[in-house]
C-alpha cells in the first residue's frame, strides 16, 4: 500500500487534532500503524489520496448499507441543497420520515429525530428516567450505546479497543447509577431484577451485539428480558442504531420477535449523514418537552439534507413498499435477500479458508454483518470475545490490507456487507484471506 500522501496528512493532522482523529477506532491503535486517507468511495470501493483501491467492509461502520455515492441518494442530496441546508422550522422530510420509520418498525408509535446514535441513546435514557421517575439504568458489558455519560461505563467499540471501556471525566456519582451484566445469562438477569427491579429505569441493549466483535442472542434470552421489564415497570430501549434497517427493515426486533418500549436508531437512517431517531410508545414518547417535562432538541434536529439522504436510503432498501410488498419477501430483487446471499457466501468461504489451515476462528455472522475471532471457543459474550488471539487479528487485518481488503482497524467491531458488494469480490476477499491465513 502508498502511503506518502496519507502519512503526511497524518503528521499535521497529529499536530492540530488529539491523535489525528475525530473518533478513537480510526487511529490504527488496536492494529499498529497508521490510518490511511480516503479520496472517494463508489459501490463497495474506497480509494485512498495515495491511489490505492480497496474492498472496503468497513461501511463507513455501518451506513453503507447500499455501498458508496448510491445515485438515488446522491441526486436526494443535492435537490435538496438547492432548497436550502437548514431551516430551524418544520420541513416535509421530517414527516416523512417519521412515518416511513412508524411504518417499517411496529414498535415505534411516535420517534424524533436528532443528530447521531449518541444524542438518540443518551435521550432515550433520559426519558425513560423522566417517564419512571427512577434513577437506575442497567447495560451489558461490550454493548456500545454512544459515548453518553451513564453509558460509557464497560462499553464496547473504541472504548474497548482501546482498553478504557470506563472514561476519564465520568463522575462516579453518574456512573453509580449505571448497573453492568454480562451478556447472555438469564441467572445474572434474574438476580439483578430481584435486587433492583424496582428502581431499575431502563434496560438498554443491542439485540445482536456488535461493538466487541458480534455474538448472538441464546434462544430465550431476549424474552425473558422482555418479561423481566414488563413486570418491574422498566422501559425496554432497544439499541438499534447499528442494527436497524441493516437487519431488515424492522430490524433485530422484527427479527427476534421483541416488541421493546423505545428503540434508538442511526447510521443507516441518516444514508451517510449525521443522523439519530429514537421512538417508541405513545404514553412514554408524549413525556418530550414540549408536551411533557423531559427537555430535549437540536438546532439541526430533522436536517433536511440528512434526512433526504435518509429517506433515499430507505425507500431504496424498500421500506416505502411495505404495505403493498410485505415484510417477507424473498424475491432476488430484495436487497435484504441479496445481502444474505452475500454474507452465506463469505462465511462459507472464510470457514473453508480457516478449516484448511489450523488457525482457529470462530466466524461469527447474521446477515450482512459478520466478525471473525480467533479462538477455538464458542463466543457469546463479551469474556469469551476477549479470548480472541488480538496479536493473529492484528497479523489477518494488516495481511488483507495489504491485499487491497479494508476490515475495520480492531478486533472488536464488526464486518459489513452492501448490496454493491458482489460475488466476485467476496471470491477476492476469501481468497486473500486463504492466503494470509496460511502465514498466521
Ligand atoms: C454506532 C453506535 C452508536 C453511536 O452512534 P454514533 O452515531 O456514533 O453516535 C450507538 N449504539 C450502537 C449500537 C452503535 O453501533
Amino acid at each position: 500500500m502508498k502511503r506518502t500522501r496519507s502519512d503526511a496528512l497524518f503528521a499535521e493532522a497529529l499536530t492540530c487534532i488529539p491523535g489525528g482523529v475525530n473518533s478513537p477506532v480510526r487511529a490504527f491503535r488496536a492494529v499498529g500503524g497508521q490510518p490511511f486517507f480516503v479520496d472517494r468511495a463508489v459501490g463497495a470501493r474506497v480509494w485512498t489520496v495515495d491511489g490505492d483501491e480497496l474492498i472496503d467492509y468497513v461501511g463507513t461502520w455501518g451506513p453503507a448499507i447500499l455501498g458508496h455515492a448510491h445515485p438515488r441518494l446522491i441526486a436526494a442530496v443535492k435537490a435538496a441543497a438547492d432548497h436550502g441546508t437548514s431551516f430551524g422550522i418544520p420541513n416535509p422530510f421530517e414527516v416523512h420520515m417519521a412515518r416511513l420509520l412508524c411504518r417499517a418498525v411496529p414498535s415505534l408509535q411516535k420517534v424524533r429525530m436528532c443528530n447521531s446514535g449518541t444524542e438518540a441513546c443518551m435521550s432515550a435514557i433520559r426519558l425513560a428516567r423522566g417517564f419512571t421517575r427512577r434513577d437506575k439504568i442497567l447495560k451489558f458489558d461490550g454493548c456500545y450505546h454512544g459515548h453518553g455519560d451513564s453509558l460509557l461505563v464497560k462499553a464496547g467499540s473504541g472504548a474497548l479497543t482501546l482498553g478504557h471501556p470506563d472514561s476519564a471525566g465520568v463522575p462516579a456519582d453518574f456512573a453509580k447509577h449505571t448497573l453492568v451484566l454480562p451478556f447472555n445469562e438469564p441467572e445474572a438477569l434474574r438476580a439483578a431484577f430481584a435486587t433492583y427491579g424496582r428502581e431499575l429505569a431502563a434496560v438498554i441493549l443491542e439485540l445482536v451485539p456488535a461493538n466487541a466483535g458480534l455474538y448472538l442472542p441464546r434462544p430465550g434470552y431476549l424474552e425473558l428480558l422482555r418479561e423481566l421489564t414488563a413486570a418491574h415497570g422498566t422501559v425496554l430501549i432497544a439499541d438499534e442504531v447499528m442494527t436497524g434497517f441493516r437487519l431488515g427493515l424492522g430490524g433485530a426486533q422484527a427479527r427476534f420477535g421483541l416488541t421493546p418500549d423505545l428503540s434508538t436508531f442511526g447510521k443507516i437512517i441518516g444514508g451517510g449523514l449525521p443522523v439519530g431517531a429514537f421512538g417508541g410508545r405513545t404514553d412514554i414518547m408524549d413525556c418530550l418537552a414540549p408536551l411533557g417535562p423531559v427537555y430535549q432538541a437540536g438546532t439541526l434536529s430533522g436536517n433536511p439534507l440528512a434526512l433526504a439522504a435518509g429517506l433515499a436510503a430507505l425507500e431504496e432498501l424498500g421500506a416505502a413498499d411495505i404495505e403493498t410488498a410485505g415484510r417477507t419477501s424473498t424475491s432476488e430483487a430484495d436487497p435484504y435477500t441479496r445481502l444474505e446471499a452475500l454474507g452465506a457466501q463469505l462465511e462459507e468461504g472464510l470457514k473453508t479458508a480457516a478449516k484448511s489451515t489450523r488457525v482457529p476462528v470462530q466466524m461469527q455472522r447474521i446477515g450482512s454483518m459478520f466478525c471473525a475471532y480467533f479462538t477455538a471457543e464458542p463466543v457469546h459474550q463479551l469474556a469469551d470475545a476477549m479470548r480472541s488471539d488480538r496479536d493473529r487479528f492484528r497479523r489477518f487485518f494488516h495481511g488483507m490490507l495489504d491485499r487491497g481488503i479494508y476490515l475495520a482497524p480492531s478486533q472488536f467491531e464488526a464486518g459489513f456487507l452492501s448490496t454493491a458488494h458482489t460475488p466476485t469480490d467476496i471470491e477476492q476477499t476469501v481468497r486473500a484471506a486463504a492466503e494470509v491465513l496460511r502465514t498466521l
